[in-house]
C-alpha cells in the first residue's frame, strides 16, 4: 500500500512542472532525511577530541551523549561539554535541517525563503543567519600581500529591526540628509591584494580616519606592501605613520588607473556587494560586517558546499574559544 501511494506521489511530482524554488524545497527535504546524521558526523569530526572550553584542560574523557552530541568530561574542573559548548552555535536545535539551510546561505536566500525551504520558523531562519553567517566569516586571511588595494564604500545609516530609532524614520529607504559623506553614512572598508585575497572592516559612521586605518589595516599587511588607495589624506597619513610603501590615485581628476596602479579589484568587489544586498531589501547597519563577511565568503568561493561551510564555522568557533580563554 506505503509502496503504490509513494509511486503515485512520484508520478504526481513527475507531472508538474517544477519551479526552481520548489526544486529546491524538494533538494533541502531530500537532504534533510538522506542521513540524518551527517551534520552530526561532520560537527564530531570538525571538533575532533575536545579542550575542556572553560579551563583548557586536554584530559578529558567520554561521558554519553546528548541531542545526538558526544559528551565530554573534563577531568580537572569536572564540568561536562560537548563540541559546540560556548560557541555561537550552542543550544541551537533542528540539526537535521542545519546543512539544507546552510544551503539556503550559499545561495543566499532571504530570511523567510529559508525558512519556508527547511521548514523553520522566521525568527528562527533569522538566528541562524546571524550565528551562522559570521561563523564562516571569521575565517579571514592573517596576511594581505605585495599590492593591497583599499577603499571604503558607504551606506546610509540604518536601523532596520530596531523597536526605538534614535531619529525620526525616513521614507523608502530615504536619502541623506546633506550632501557627500557624513555622520549619516556607515564605512566598509575593503581591503584586497592581487591573489585575491580581502579584508573587510566596518569603521564606524563617517568618513574613515587614518587611526581607524590603522587599528583596521596595520595588524593585517605585510611591512612591504605597496598600499593602493584613492587620493584621501587619511591613507597618505596612516602609510606614512607606518612606514608603508604608498600610491593613490586622483580619481577626482578622473586618473583611474597608472599601470598597475589602480583600484579595480576592490571596487569590483564593492559593485558586486551593492548588487548583491540589493535581494535584502536593506540590511542594518549593526549586521553589516556579517553581510560583508558573507559576500567575502561566497566571492572567495572555497566554502562552496554545506559541508565545508558547516566544518569551517565549528574549526573557527573551537579557535576564537582557545584565544578568548
Ligand atoms: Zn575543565
Amino acid at each position: 500500500m506505503q509502496g503504490l501511494v509513494f509511486d503515485e506521489v512520484f508520478a504526481a511530482l513527475g507531472v508538474l512542472q517544477l519551479d526552481t524554488d520548489e526544486v529546491a524545497r524538494l533538494r533541502a527535504w531530500v537532504a534533510a532525511i538522506v542521513h540524518p546524521g551527517e551534520c552530526l558526523d561532520l560537527i564530531a569530526e570538525a571538533a575532533g577530541t575536545p579542550c575542556c572550553p572553560r579551563c583548557q584542560c586536554p584530559r578529558v574523557h567520554r561521558c554519553g551523549s546528548a541531542s545526538g552530541l558526544q559528551r565530554w568530561r573534563c577531568l580537572a574542573c569536572r564540568r561536562s561539554f560537548n563540541a559546540l559548548t560556548n560557541t555561537p552555535l550552542a543550544r541551537l536545535r533542528k540539526k537535521a535541517v542545519w546543512l539544507p539551510y546552510l544551503q539556503c546561505v550559499l545561495e543566499s536566500r532571504t530570511v523567510r525563503a529559508a525558512a519556508e525551504l527547511v521548514g523553520v520558523h522566521r525568527t528562527t531562519s533569522f538566528r541562524w543567519r546571524h550565528r551562522f553567517v559570521p561563523g564562516a566569516a571569521r575565517k579571514r586571511p592573517v596576511r594581505l600581500e605585495g599590492m593591497v588595494e583599499a577603499d571604503e564604500t558607504y551606506m546610509l545609516e540604518s536601523q532596520k529591526g530596531s523597536r526605538h530609532l534614535t531619529r525620526p524614520p525616513r521614507r523608502r529607504g530615504g536619502v541623506a540628509k546633506r550632501r557627500g559623506i557624513s555622520r549619516e553614512h556607515e564605512c566598509l572598508l575593503v581591503a584586497r591584494d592581487r591573489s585575491k585575497q580581502t579584508l573587510d572592516f566596518h569603521t564606524g559612521r563617517g568618513p574613515v580616519s587614518a587611526a581607524r586605518l590603522k587599528d583596521c589595516l596595520q595588524p593585517v599587511l605585510a611591512s612591504d606592501v605597496l598600499l593602493i588607495s584613492d587620493s584621501a589624506a587619511a591613507y597618505r597619513v596612516f602609510a606614512e605613520s607606518a612606514g608603508i610603501a604608498h600610491e593613490a590615485i586622483n580619481l577626482r581628476a578622473g586618473i583611474k588607473a597608472r599601470g598597475a596602479i589602480h583600484l579595480n579589484n576592490v571596487n569590483g568587489w564593492h559593485a558586486r556587494f551593492k548588487t548583491w544586498l540589493k535581494r535584502f531589501h536593506g540590511i542594518a547597519s549593526r549586521y553589516l560586517v556579517n553581510y560583508s563577511g558573507w559576500q567575502r565568503f561566497l566571492d572567495d568561493g572555497d566554502l562552496s558546499t554545506p559541508a565545508k561551510l558547516l566544518t569551517a564555522i565549528i574549526q573557527c568557533a573551537i579557535c576564537r574559544q582557545k584565544v578568548a580563554n
